[in-house]
């Protein structure tokens, strides 16, 4: 091929590939084998181009020809790099960098995980649930303070510290340990050969110890050395495996429930735990509480809207900031929905109370477990419908528009790659384990084409 019409080619295929359109691709390459890893001139190849619009097809297509995965583009960014920037979690798979959940739906935020089956009809068949206990299979996750025994890995990587029911068959005799039945796992995990003779997956419990921190750390099957307790939740619980984070979001929400309510809020009585801790029970038997269905005896789930308010001109966002957030961060509006109150109203309310901005539209984007200790962070694009910003001082401390150039530098600035490439705009984001970085993230990948 002359070099012009050579350029032309390879412009076409990439312009193929990022369009997914598999059969022009499959033509062109089966006419010059040899396009497969070229780039265009910023480095990215058609696997990258595939990746970044998300066309799983085409992403398959490249991968049975041969592509190369591991190339990266003048930003440093391989195609998987791309692939988990855009949220493209199938695509992910595809490329060997993420598992899928084990039901294979995926889910959209950390914490979001569903790895375990919750089986949540066993909860009331007590003989099951003892005999679950005491199975050699079963996984026990220890509490001390509302925070997981966490056991850090050769590569430095944190995982929940499982214990079996040996280490802590003594601790769930005392009357105070509160024991919590999660679920039994999805997937059978073969190469851990933890299946049993009886075949049923194991189970997983969250036990909260009573012992002191130190007396707990004892039990841990790894050395007391290589085990400790989370001792910042907001920093420590965001770094888990997507899997353990997922199981950690129902455990820590439900501990943190027992613990608040020991006592009936109808009548003041001492409550018990009761279904594998999913309930709580008056012990006065003539408690109002003890008739017909009453929310007070089951855990709480408080539903929060956060909100990314788009500008009337599409380009910019409105982010406000915190007086106790770390230097130069901004993020998105957020608040609690009220009794009686629709997640659009409470959105648009939240917004107006807090930087004067009027709202129109709301969407519902994704949601998020948040159990510090139990909200639902309810994810909304909103458009705007006013622009004068006239902050409330009492609940924070800026709020301004941010344009979308800015957002995203300040998104790739953020990235876990440090890579050359991403300009210091000034603007620090929450990281991408939140759901507000994944709303801005969802904004930008709307129109941007990276
Ligand atoms: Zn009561
Ligand atoms: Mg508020």
């Amino acid at each position: 091929m002359s070099g012009a019409h050579e350029e032309e080619v390879v412009a076409k295929f990439l312009d193929a590939s990022s369009r997914g359109d598999e059969g022009q691709v499959t033509s062109l390459l089966s006419a010059v084998p040899s396009l497969l890893d070229r780039t265009c001139p910023r480095g990215w190849t058609a696997l990258m181009l595939a990746a970044r619009n998300g066309h799983l097809g085409m992403v398959q297509t490249l991968l049975r020809h041969g592509c190369d995965k591991s190339g990266v583009n003048s930003s440093g960014q391989s195609a998987s790099d791309v692939a988990k920037f855009w949220g493209h979690k199938r695509v992910c798979v595809l490329l060997g960098e993420r598992e899928e959940d084990g039901d294979g739906v995926g889910f959209e935020n950390y914490f979001g995980a569903e790895p375990l089956d919750r089986l949540s009809a066993k909860r009331t068949d007590a003989a099951w649930l003892q005999d679950r206990k005491k199975h050699p299979d079963s996984v026990f996750l220890l509490f001390s303070d509302l925070s997981p025994m966490l056991h850090r890995d050769q590569q430095g990587v944190q995982h929940l510290c499982q214990l079996d029911y040996e280490a802590v068959k003594d601790l769930l005799e005392k009357p105070d340990c509160v024991l919590i039945f999660l679920g039994v796992e999805k997937r059978r995990r073969s190469t851990t050969g933890r299946e049993g003779a009886s075949g049923e997956p194991p189970a997983w419990f969250a036990i909260s110890g009573e012992e002191d921190g130190a007396a707990l750390l004892g039990r841990c099957p790894h050395g007391e050395h290589e085990c400790s307790f989370a001792t910042a939740p907001h920093r420590d619980l965001l770094n888990l495996s997507d899997e353990d984070a997922g199981v950690l979001a129902p455990a820590r929400a439900l501990l943190a429930w027992h613990r608040r309510y020991a006592f009936c809020s109808t009548c003041g009585s001492a409550t018990i735990s009761e279904e594998g801790g999913h309930k709580r029970t008056c012990r006065k038997q003539q408690c109002p509480s003890n008739k017909g269905i009453h929310n007070t005896c089951y855990p709480r789930t408080d539903p929060v809207v956060i909100m990314l308010v788009v500008h009337p001109d599409g380009n910019q966002c409105l982010l406000g900031r915190k007086s106790i957030f770390p230097a130069g961060m901004f993020s998105c509006l957020a608040g609690f929905v009220e009794p009686g109150e629709t997640l659009e109203a409470a959105a648009r309310r939240e917004v107006c109370e807090e930087s004067g901005v009027r709202v129109g539209a709301v969407r519902y984007v994704s949601c998020q477990p948040w159990p510090m200790p139990s909200q639902l962070m309810i994810g909304c694009l909103c458009v705007a419908m006013t622009t004068d910003i006239s902050v409330d001082r009492s609940e924070i401390e800026d709020a301004r528009w941010f344009p979308r150039r800015q957002v995203t530098e300040a998104l790739l600035g953020g990235g876990s790659r440090p890579g050359p490439g991403p300009v210091q705009s000034g603007l620090v984001l929450p990281p991408k384990q939140t759901i507000a970085h994944q709303l801005l993230r969802n904004w930008i990948s709307m129109v941007a084409n990276l």
